[in-house]
């Protein structure tokens, strides 16, 4: 589990700040309440990050800052006035923030830092920029932000960067590069990618409005004018990737089942339907199967709605960690789920299905120390009717034949 160490030797305040914390994230806290203890613990323990006071008895300067910074700990300064000069003077140092303590919203702002520095972990930047002295103080900037960063010297490197790491999810140009110039790269990237997959913000001293607008309207989510403040520019950063986890989750929840996390039905049929297609005309086989728990109703009115849930999601996770990242399963309604196996041969395709059969069978669910296992039936289509609609309906009535040769079985063309 991460730690955070708290220094501040105002007593209640620090305890204020670490019985919101622990309510709200997932970090081991430790108090200190002077530059003496906070050294033992900064010995002691490694720390995702500090909360540091300026003001504490043995060090009345920030002592407890230049001593946090020089062993490489991410900082997040409080202070109880934070003027121009002050203000000027923390955003020099490699310091994540500074907050000034005024209540309860100042402890929600940390909260809400804390939160959005942990999740920019599993974000990838990539800058491309010719300067390799600005490449340096951008990758620095964006580390301390805790993102994965990469760096490129030109538009054809970040392309190829872009193909070895499609998750990257913002890109920062410059726009004076050699070769390929930022707009151009602006461009080549949004053939490939969407405003809702990956933002690009273009960063540059150029300000000549016109250009500002030719990117906007190519697809930069953003442009930045240099030089810029370090403050702006990490708030503007933070803005952009929240609003690409927003759509992220907007997405999920628009295609996704609420109670599995598989696939629903609407979004099975519009994904599937281009696959369907070309698999036909480039002869490619693959299987359509429908799945569906035996005397599901039994569970439910023996066990009660919540044991009923416990098998759906049981027969989800086999599903899902039964076939390839390729294939897709999707949670049709009720305990029915429909799943498609591309890329395999029928032979293939029935033996994987047999293993998903036997592992249902072999599984259990709780209800109390009550272990309830269940079985289910299986049709399966291997060689594709003319559309996706036919297909899934072959697959459904040797659905209804399994079930009625008496259940726990495949049935297939
Ligand atoms: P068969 O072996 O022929 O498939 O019979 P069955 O009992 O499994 O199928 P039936 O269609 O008769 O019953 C399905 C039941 O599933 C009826 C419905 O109340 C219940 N159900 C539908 N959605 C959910 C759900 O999300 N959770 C739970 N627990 N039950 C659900
Ligand atoms: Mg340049
Ligand atoms: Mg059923």
């Amino acid at each position: 589990m991460h730690r955070i160490l708290i220094v501040e030797d105002n007593k209640a305040l620090a305890k204020l700040i670490a019985m919101k914390m622990s309510n709200e994230l997932d970090f081991e806290i430790d108090i200190a309440y002077s530059l003496q203890e906070a050294k033992l613990f900064i010995k002691k323990y490694t720390y995702f990050l500090a909360l540091l006071d300026l003001n504490l008895p043995d060090a009345p300067n920030g002592e407890v800052v230049e001593y946090a910074l020089e062993r490489e700990l991410p900082s997040i300064i409080l202070s109880a006035i934070v003027d121009k000069e002050l203000r000027k003077k923390l955003i020099q140092k490699d310091i994540i923030d500074y907050i000034k303590k005024d209540g309860i919203s100042s402890i929600e702002y940390i909260i809400s830092t804390i939160k959005r520095l942990y999740d920019n972990q599993k974000h990838k930047v990539l800058i491309v920029d010719d300067s390799l002295i600005f490449r340096n103080q951008m990758q620095k900037m964006i580390k301390n932000m805790f993102f994965q960063v990469i760096t490129v010297a030109h538009g054809e490197e970040a392309l190829a960067m872009l193909q070895a790491n499609p998750d990257i999810k913002i890109v920062l140009v410059d726009y004076f590069m050699p070769v390929m110039d930022g707009l151009e790269l602006t461009k080549e990237i949004r053939k490939q990618y969407s405003k809702n997959d990956l933002s690009i913000i273009t960063i540059s001293s150029n300000q000549d409005e016109e250009v500002t607008a030719l990117f906007l309207k190519n697809g930069a989510n953003d442009y930045i004018y240099k030089p810029f403040s370090k403050e702006e520019f990490i708030c503007r950063l933070n803005n952009t990737i929240e609003a690409l986890e927003n759509i992220e989750k907007i997405t999920n929840n628009a295609n996704r089942d609420f109670l599995t996390g598989v696939y629903n039905r609407r979004y099975f049929y519009a994904n599937t339907q281009e696959y369907f297609q070309e698999a036909k005309q480039s002869g490619q086989n693959f299987g359509v199967a429908m799945i569906d728990i035996d005397n599901f109703k039994k569970i439910n009115d023996t066990y009660g709605h919540e044991t009923g849930d416990k098998a759906i999601v049981n027969l989800s996770q086999i599903l899902t960690t039964s076939v390839d990242a390729k294939d897709i399963v999707a949670r049709f309604g009720g305990e029915e789920f429909c799943i498609i196996l591309k890329d395999m041969s029928s032979h293939a395709i029935k033996e994987k299905l047999e293993l998903i059969r036997k592992k249902v069978e072999n599984s259990f669910i709780k209800d109390l120390d009550k272990q309830i296992s269940f079985t289910v039936s299986i049709g399966v289509v291997t060689s594709a009717e003319d559309s996706l609609e036919e297909t899934i309906n072959t697959a459904d009535m040797f659905l209804y034949n399994a079930k009625n040769n008496g259940r726990n079985q495949i049935v297939s063309d």
